[in-house]
């Protein structure tokens, strides 16, 4: 599908997990559909674990299952089973006034998996060239993107021009066609670093992850299913770590070598896991909040990081993102296969009107998160961990926090709840 002209029902400018993810559902329900990144697909496909892995929620899982990417996924990932969340401080034992999560309290499936980003890009690799309808231009850009009522012009850097109903910007926090379009985006700067990497452990993880709230920062150990050929015979266990620290204290940190790294971490995850040692690459990213003051224009959908930025403290980014893709396939493929027109402002407002209040509670949640946690004031230390210990006493408000973390908030349906949409 390379010709010169190509007349699709949506162009979606990002092949990052949010736009490939969107443009596989569109493609698996029959749309005629375009996808641009400015990079080349096959080198985002590493050979070896980097370190990265993402937190993926059950809801996200059937999304990716309905959008036929799941099953390409190279090895089984990690099921998540169960959730430890304490307060603490470094070199000091959790909390033991603490939250305790077990998935199978709430049904037989995981709050979710953990799925290497590596291996994401492998199934999402496999997926999108392999669907008849749908035309990959990687490495492309969007040297001309006109949007006019009557409908959208992409013009590539490559030659190709691509005309479509709808528009979807999926390029990420930077999102140039956000910017082009005159949208606000709000951010709130965190001053904190977040460091995302792994480590191989002596004792088992037992499928369960915690999350230790810190003074500067919350820590997260996730489960990984292994550690792959950086395994030994003392240290035959992975888990992942998302770690948000202060700025200063975090570039220090990532300066370490190796030994008094792995000290660091043990110093924060406790003594359950026995000796850590870390392996792959480290990686870091300033974090901060954004918020967009609307998430369409003209023949334009926002979708993924270039909408919206939430603190890591829950792993919550790229789920919301999926939940972004949920929402607009499905009222995309309704007007498409209703004989509407899919980049329609009505279609475009019903789809802002389903994610703002969503990504708004997120955003809010997730910082008010951080702000209760993240001090070290005497009074509210004893205040939160008096919460936590009266969440675990109460089974009905524990269950509704464990149904969010699945990603299965009040309201669920369509994708998000396991029912395909259209054809595979
Ligand atoms: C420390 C940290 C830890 C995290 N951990 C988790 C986690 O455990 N679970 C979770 O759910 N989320 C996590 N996230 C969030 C997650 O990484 C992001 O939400 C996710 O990557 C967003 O995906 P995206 O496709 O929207 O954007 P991106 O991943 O940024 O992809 C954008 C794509 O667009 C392409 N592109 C950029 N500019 C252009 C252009 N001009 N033209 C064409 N293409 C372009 C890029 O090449 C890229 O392929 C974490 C984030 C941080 C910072």
């Amino acid at each position: 599908m390379q010709d010169h002209r190509l007349d699709v029902a949506a162009c979606i400018i990002g092949a990052g997990p949010v736009g490939a993810t969107l443009a596989a559902t569109l493609a698996a329900a029959g749309l005629p559909v375009a996808v641009v990144d400015s990079a080349p697909l096959p080198p985002m496909e590493l050979q070896d674990f980097d370190g990265r892995a993402y937190a993926i929620a059950l809801a996200s899982q059937r999304l990716l299952a309905a959008a036929g990417i799941w099953a390409h996924l190279p090895g089984a990932p990690c099921p998540i089973e169960a959730i430890h969340v304490a307060d603490g401080r470094p070199g000091a034992p959790p909390s033991r006034l603490s939250l305790h999560w077990r998935a199978d309290a709430v049904g037989p499936e995981p709050f979710g998996w953990m799925v290497e980003a590596r291996a994401l890009r492998v199934a999402l690799n496999a997926r999108l060239p392999a669907m008849p309808n749908l035309a990959v231009f990687a490495p492309a850009q969007a040297a001309a993107v006109e949007r006019h009522e009557e409908g959208a012009t992409v013009t590539l850097s490559t030659g190709p021009v691509i005309t479509a109903r709808l528009v979807v910007a999926a390029e990420g926090r930077n999102s140039p066609l956000r910017r082009g379009a005159g949208i606000r985006a709000a951010t709130l700067d965190y001053h904190q670093i977040g460091m995302v990497g792994a480590f191989a452990h002596e004792q088992p993880h037992g499928n369960g992850a915690l999350e230790q709230f810190l003074p500067n920062g919350p820590f997260a150990q996730l489960p990984l299913a292994g550690p792959g050929h950086f395994g030994t015979a003392a240290f035959p266990h992975a888990s992942a770590f998302v770690w948000a620290d202060r700025t200063a204290i975090a570039q220090r940190m990532l300066a370490l070598p190796d030994g008094a790294f792995g000290r660091e971490l043990r110093r924060r995850l406790g003594d359950r896991l026995g000796a850590v040692r870390p392996i792959g690459r480290r990686w870091s990213y300033p974090l901060s909040a954004m918020h967009v003051s609307r998430w369409w224009d003209t023949r334009l959908a926002l979708v993924g990081d270039a909408a919206h930025g939430v603190h890591p403290i829950a792993g919550q980014g790229l789920n919301l993102g999926f939940r972004d893709v949920a929402a607009l396939a499905e009222e995309v493929i309704a007007a498409w296969n209703g004989g509407g027109d899919p980049g329609d402002a009505a279609v475009l407002r019903r789809y802002q009107a389903r994610r703002r209040p969503d990504t708004l509670l997120m955003l809010t949640g997730m910082h008010a998160l951080e702000r209760l946690f993240g001090n070290d004031i005497a009074p509210v230390r004893v205040a939160r961990r008096l919460g936590i210990a009266a969440v675990d006493r109460i089974p009905s408000l524990k269950r509704a926090f464990a149904r969010q973390a699945m990603g299965l908030g009040p309201g669920v349906t369509g994708l998000l709840a396991g029912q395909p949409l259209g054809r595979s």
